[in-house]
């Protein structure tokens, strides 16, 4: 088997046991990102910087070193900001910044032995759902190179799909890392908020954002997460105070008995047949697998989309005002005053999703709209985390789609939003209750492309999710299939 064919796991056993060198890994994914830089999966990349951490980790090996994932190489969503990087959050209001620190994952990770394969390409701000709206270029899905690979974390997904990298990370804060995984045909976890660090994390909407892995197998983004997660209490004052956990520990465990719940808003009209069948099927296989099937109710589904669509800009608006052309970032080269310097900075620098979102956030929080729109979707929020606790008594998981479609052509959304916005329509409910939610392949639709399936926890339990997704993951192998050519 190549060097890219190998899990997460499969590599780090076989670096530990010195059959690789981290070095000759790195080399490995570097010439395949290089190879396969059509598909836009990278922004940034530099050998020398990942050689040189990949020498440190042949040395940590040799010194006996046991860390987790030492010398296993992967690459990070340019929302991470990273000191030996460019960060841009795939906007021109970044591009070539430099971070004075690397975020607390991008850090974690580092000392369980990860070496930097690069940055990748992803929404501008983590706005949006197809990859397209990169300041920079589209990624390509390797499935079909004319069709999106989802967003907003398209980067993070393709370069998983077409092995050129082991694994990368992404954020989630209304469904970037689970569409993408899903769209890919490979495997995503955004984990309960909170558990992971958002230090370092260019903020998008800061009660929704997460962290997670996206990898070919339940079992390596378990091995991710342990090293990813944990308390952060003096840099990100929402970081849950939960200790760290090794979530490869409850891998095995079986399934009999395991309530899954399904809700029956997940398999209206909107769901296309293909994606329905795909999912069907996989319900079937975990009945053979011993769970039982419960019908439950999330009835605000389809209010997740408009309560999203003002929270998400609302605390948009909020976060993005620091991009002003004063601290850094792009600065207007030519102005009258200061405020025309930052009307000009912020109008040159950000694309029309962003302003589109901090028009919308601003609307949502003004005088005499906030009581209309804020405060009424905050409730309606706190309505939808309601409805999940009581699916909750009934089930242990939950399980449906990730998005009512595969992916889409290029292109094919052209100037609608609200066509992208409504395809969220699965993975909102999750995030707006702050739930962990992992999407898995489970098969394949029209054209051939990836179908993913949504498994949902209550908090906190990633290890029930992350067990159940690897039983299946046992029985099938829709995760070890890839795309022609790579
Ligand atoms: N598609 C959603 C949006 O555009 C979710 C993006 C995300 O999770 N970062 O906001």
């Amino acid at each position: 088997m190549t060097l890219h064919d190998l899990t997460v796991a499969e590599l780090a056993a076989k670096l530990s046991s010195k059959e690789v060198s981290a070095v000759e890994t790195a080399r490995h994914f570097l010439a395949r990102a290089k190879a396969h830089e059509s598909l836009g999966a990278y922004l940034a990349t530099n050998e020398d910087v990942t050689l040189s951490q990949a020498r440190a980790a042949d040395e940590r090996i040799a010194a006996g070193d046991k860390a987790a994932l030492l010398g296993v190489p992967m690459a990070h969503k340019d929302i991470f900001v990273t000191q030996d990087f460019p960060s841009t959050a795939g906007s021109k209001m970044l591009e070539g910044y430099r971070s004075p620190f690397d975020a607390t994952v991008v850090s974690k990770l580092a000392a369980a032995g990860v070496v930097t394969l690069g940055k990748l390409n992803c929404d501008e701000f983590a706005m949006g759902s197809s990859n397209e709206n990169s300041a920079f270029h589209p990624v390509k899905n390797p499935w079909d190179t004319s069709r999106i690979p989802g967003g907003s974390s398209g980067g993070s997904a393709v370069a998983v799909a077409a092995r050129l990298a082991p694994a990368t990370t992404g954020t989630d804060t209304g469904g970037s890392i689970r569409q993408p995984a899903s769209f890919c045909g490979i495997t995503g976890i955004k984990p309960t908020y909170g558990r992971a660090s958002r230090y370092g994390m260019i903020a998008f909407a800061s009660s929704l954002d997460q962290a997670g892995p996206l990898a070919r197998t339940a079992e390596d983004c378990a091995l991710l997460l342990s090293a990813m997660c944990g308390p952060d209490p003096d840099r990100d004052s929402t970081s849950l105070d939960v200790p760290a956990e090794d979530f490869t520990k409850s891998l095995n465990e079986s399934i009999e008995g395991l309530r899954i719940g399904v809700p029956k808003e997940f398999f209206g009209e909107g769901l296309s047949n293909d994606v329905r069948s795909a999912i069907d099927a996989a319900l079937a296989q975990y009945v053979k697998l011993g769970a039982k099937l419960v019908e439950v109710s999330l009835p605000r589904t389809e209010l997740a989309i408009p309560v999203y669509y003002i929270i998400a800009p609302a605390e948009a608006s909020s976060n993005l005002s620091r991009f002003d052309g004063v601290k850094f970032g792009h600065r207007a080269k030519q102005y009258a005053d200061l405020l025309d310097m930052y009307r000009k900075t912020r109008a040159e620098a950000f694309g029309d999703e962003v302003k589109r979102r901090i028009m919308i956030g601003t609307y949502v929080l003004s005088h005499g709209y906030y009581d209309a729109y804020y405060l009424q979707a905050q409730k309606i929020r706190r309505m939808i985390a309601d409805d999940f606790q009581q699916a909750f008594k009934q089930c242990d998981l939950i399980a449906g789609p990730v998005a009512p479609t595969v992916a889409w052509k290029l292109g094919e959304h052209g100037n609608d939003p609200l066509a992208d916005y409504l395809a969220d329509i699965f993975t909102l409910p999750g995030s707006l209750a702050g739930l962990p939610g992992m999407s898995i392949p489970c098969g394949f639709g029209a054209d051939h492309m990836p179908v993913g399936l949504q498994l949902l926890g209550n908090y906190c339990t990633e290890s029930k999710l992350l067990n159940a997704a690897h039983r299946f993951q046992q029985a099938t192998d829709f995760h070890l299939r890839k795309p022609e050519g790579f």
